[in-house]
């Protein structure tokens, strides 16, 4: 099996047993394959699971082929959870009303898509600080993102007690700030240092702290104690988020819980089955410490 797949492959498919994949650009990062495999292999199904490398662009074409070259199932990373949407014989009422999908299924000649990322962070949170998403004053950076705009909607649904969104393309924000009553503020030091003090999660859901030498979203000096910050990004140890937040005594995570639990959620959803959640996470753990 090759670390990435492209389209090149996919038009002329020899890999019997993958049947599962994440699309995405890039996608060479992703510790999808190890943790879907781990389950895979754990269960003794045939199947594996591989990353394909596919730009904005060849969407479209890709998900043409991929039910003929025998895949069961996909997930999608940037930039592809939006653009998806028009692609899919059938969405669900609640992936709907998030905007983004992040898994798709091929099954009985139907496209369907579904999106785990929501419920994702719901278990992601809770297992990080404890806490339920209700009640909670949320911010959510990056919110016109596929993540975001999903983690917005599911913490509005989830009764937080308010929700501020900032994108830094503001435009992108204000139909969704309007549908779920929330407070859009502009990326700025200023918006951002004034509007802290009132909440108590934050969430950055922007891809800011992806490449190395990003600096954090948030300074440190906007942070304190009380705060507790969810990073979605899990690229190395400790994300510049992260660092920021522990300079300041704030409580950080980030995002590999919600990359588990939206895993184990996107195969069941290929499997109709529960799947050994704890299987997973050592799968997970696995290519982190190879990594590191
Ligand atoms: P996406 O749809 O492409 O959205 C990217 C987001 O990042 C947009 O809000 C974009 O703002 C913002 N952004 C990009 N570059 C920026 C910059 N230089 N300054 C400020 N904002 C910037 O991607 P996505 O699929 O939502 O993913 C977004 C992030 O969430 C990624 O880091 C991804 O790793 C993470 N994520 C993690 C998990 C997990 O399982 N842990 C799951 C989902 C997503 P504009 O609208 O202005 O372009």
């Amino acid at each position: 099996m090759k670390d990435v797949y492209t389209l090149d492959d996919l038009r002329d498919w020899r890999e019997s047993n993958l049947r599962y994949a994440v699309l995405g650009d890039p996608v060479a990062h992703s510790a999808s394959p190890a943790m879907h495999n781990a389950v895979l292999e754990h269960l003794a199904l045939p199947e594996r699971y591989c990353r394909l490398h596919i730009s904005p662009g060849q969407l479209a074409e890709a998900i043409g082929l991929l039910p003929r070259a025998g895949f069961l199932g996909v997930n999608l990373t940037i930039p592809h959870k939006t653009q998806i949407l028009p692609l899919l014989d059938q969405v669900d009422a609640h992936s709907r009303r998030l905007g983004a999908i992040n898994t798709v299924a091929f099954c009985d000649g139907k496209i369907t898509g579904t999106n785990t990322d929501g419920p994702g962070i719901v278990r992601a949170i809770h297992e990080e600080f404890g806490v339920a998403l209700g009640g909670l004053r949320i911010l959510v950076l990056g919110a016109g993102g596929g993540a975001g705009r999903a983690i917005a909607t599911q913490c509005q649904i989830e009764g937080c007690a308010a929700l501020l969104l900032v994108n830094r393309t503001e435009q992108k924000i204000l139909e969704l700030a309007r549908n779920l009553d929330a407070t859009v503020i502009p990326w700025t030091d200023k918006a951002l240092a004034d509007q802290l003090a009132n909440i108590d999660l934050i969430i950055n859901a922007s891809s800011v702290g992806m490449k190395s030498g990003d600096p954090s979203p948030l300074r440190a000096e906007w942070l304190g104690k009380s705060h507790l910050v969810y990073d979605t990004i899990y690229v190395g140890r400790q994300t510049p988020l992260q660092t920021a937040a522990t300079n300041a005594g704030a409580s950080s995570a980030n995002g590999l819980s919600l990359l588990l639990h939206q895993g184990v959620l996107a195969l069941e959803y290929w499997l109709g089955r529960p799947v050994p959640v704890e299987v997973m996470r050592l799968g997970l753990e696995q290519f982190i410490n190879r990594k590191s």
